[in-house]
């Protein structure tokens, strides 16, 4: 339903017809080709600016290369196989004149999800290689400047709470925190902990720490957005669209973690991990991942981000300018949270998570322990350790805002 929805909107936003393959040393004009079943390019003559190629393997297979990744397609066969991965396609590949063609989404859409270094922006209808100039990689770079929501609020007042975020001079916008309850309403994240009489839910835990963090932040002068203050279900896409629409400063999103239950000992499991997208680097960290961009599974029907696709191809390249951020405020968040938490720390990992893929800022998710634990399904449940989290968490987005302000400052805007 998503990808329809996709070449849908990519047919009113991009000039029809043409699709700019901009690779290291060549740019190259391909014709786009309408189907009944949807755009579609040549293969070979996208791949080939970026390096890449096609190769007719055995069984009706071919073997598509683009950087970082190659795509074994067939002939008639709606699915794309990368690595071990089963991608499903908009339409299947076909071929005309001997030559493969595939659907514009998989250059689109999988290609810059599953290769390394290809963005594909809708706007310019160009597919490129990170770091080839474009315009709007340009304009990205800028920080959007806003009105004061209060100006000169905070600037004079005394007795405020310790590390309050400071305007650094006058004029000075509040920072807007998104805060993002991870799960709710039919998904309920995971059940725990083993072998518990009372059990957690982890989209109600969600929503209470992530309310606390809110209150946390407000405290401290900056301005919260929740994506969801009720038990109900957002989709994954649509929590970043709200963050981009509001201009967020910041992204966090809150989750609760699930032990495998292929470990040796799973109820033993605990501690508390900060993650911020990238491709995922572990197995580790691919399946927890998958457990969090599970919930897609339940946004069926009308209410499915419906306008959202433009942002989920686009987003690789906003994101990734904001990935050393990313990192930075989850080294921050694990350092505060090591300071209050009786689990250990699993460290700042990153994987690709579609609820951050979608926000255009620096964006983490934090894993605030593992409702699998007995322990730490208490301490998660329990409203005055929620408060500690959440102030940890505040205190880490406040000490990475005034950092960022500092050198956005220094840099002049
Ligand atoms: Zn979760």
């Amino acid at each position: 339903m998503i990808a329809v929805a996709l070449l849908a909107l990519l047919q009113v936003t991009a000039p029809p017809g043409m699709l700019t393959v901009r690779g290291a040393t060549e740019e190259v004009t391909v014709p786009v080709v309408e189907t009944n079943a949807g755009p579609a390019v040549r293969a070979d003559l996208v791949a080939a600016p970026l390096g890449g190629r096609v190769r007719e393997l055995a069984g009706g297979h071919y073997g598509v290369s683009f950087p970082g990744v190659e795509f074994d397609l067939v002939d008639q066969v709606p699915f794309a196989l990368a690595g071990d991965e089963v991608v499903p396609l908009a339409a299947a590949p076909f071929l005309d004149g001997g030559r493969l063609y595939v659907p514009l989404q998989l250059v689109a859409e999988t290609l810059p999800l599953h290769g390394r270094g290809v963005y594909y922006d809708a706007v310019h209808s160009e597919l490129r290689l990170f770091g080839t100039s474009s315009p709007l990689l340009a304009t990205t770079t800028t920080p959007i400047l806003r009105v004061p929501s209060r100006a000169g609020t905070s600037a004079r007042t005394a007795g405020r709470a310790a590390g309050r975020l400071e305007p650094s001079r006058a004029g000075a916008r509040r920072r807007l925190v998104v805060v993002d309850a991870g799960h709710g309403g039919p998904d309920n994240g995971m059940t725990g902990p083993i072998g518990g009489k009372s059990k957690i839910s982890e989209k109600d835990v969600t929503l209470a720490v992530a309310r606390r963090l809110a209150d946390a932040l407000r405290a401290r002068g900056v301005d919260v957005l929740m994506t969801r203050t009720r038990d109900t279900l957002i989709a994954l896409g649509d929590r970043g669209r709200i963050a981009n629409q509001n201009h967020g400063d910041l992204f966090i999103s809150i989750h609760v973690n699930a032990a495998n239950m292929a470990w040796k000992e799973p109820a033993a499991a605990r501690g508390f991990e900060t993650y911020f997208l990238a491709e995922a680097k572990t197995e580790e960290a691919r399946r927890v991942e998958r457990m969090e961009n599970e919930a897609v599974r339940f946004e069926t029907g009308v209410e499915t981000s419906r306008g959202d696709p433009l942002n989920f191809i686009m987003n690789d390249m906003a994101q990734n300018e904001h990935l050393r951020e990313s990192s930075d405020l989850a080294t921050t968040i694990q350092e505060k949270l090591g300071m209050m938490h009786p689990g250990p720390s699993r460290g700042v990992k990153q994987a690709n998570f579609a609820v951050l893929r979608t926000s255009f800022m620096p964006a983490v998710l934090v894993e605030i322990g593992f409702g699998t634990n007995p322990a730490e399904a208490t301490f998660l449940a329990d409203a005055s350790r929620q408060r500690a989290i959440a102030d940890a968490i505040a205190g880490a987005a406040v000490e990475y805002l005034a950092h960022y302000e500092r050198r956005v400052g220094a840099g002049g805007r």
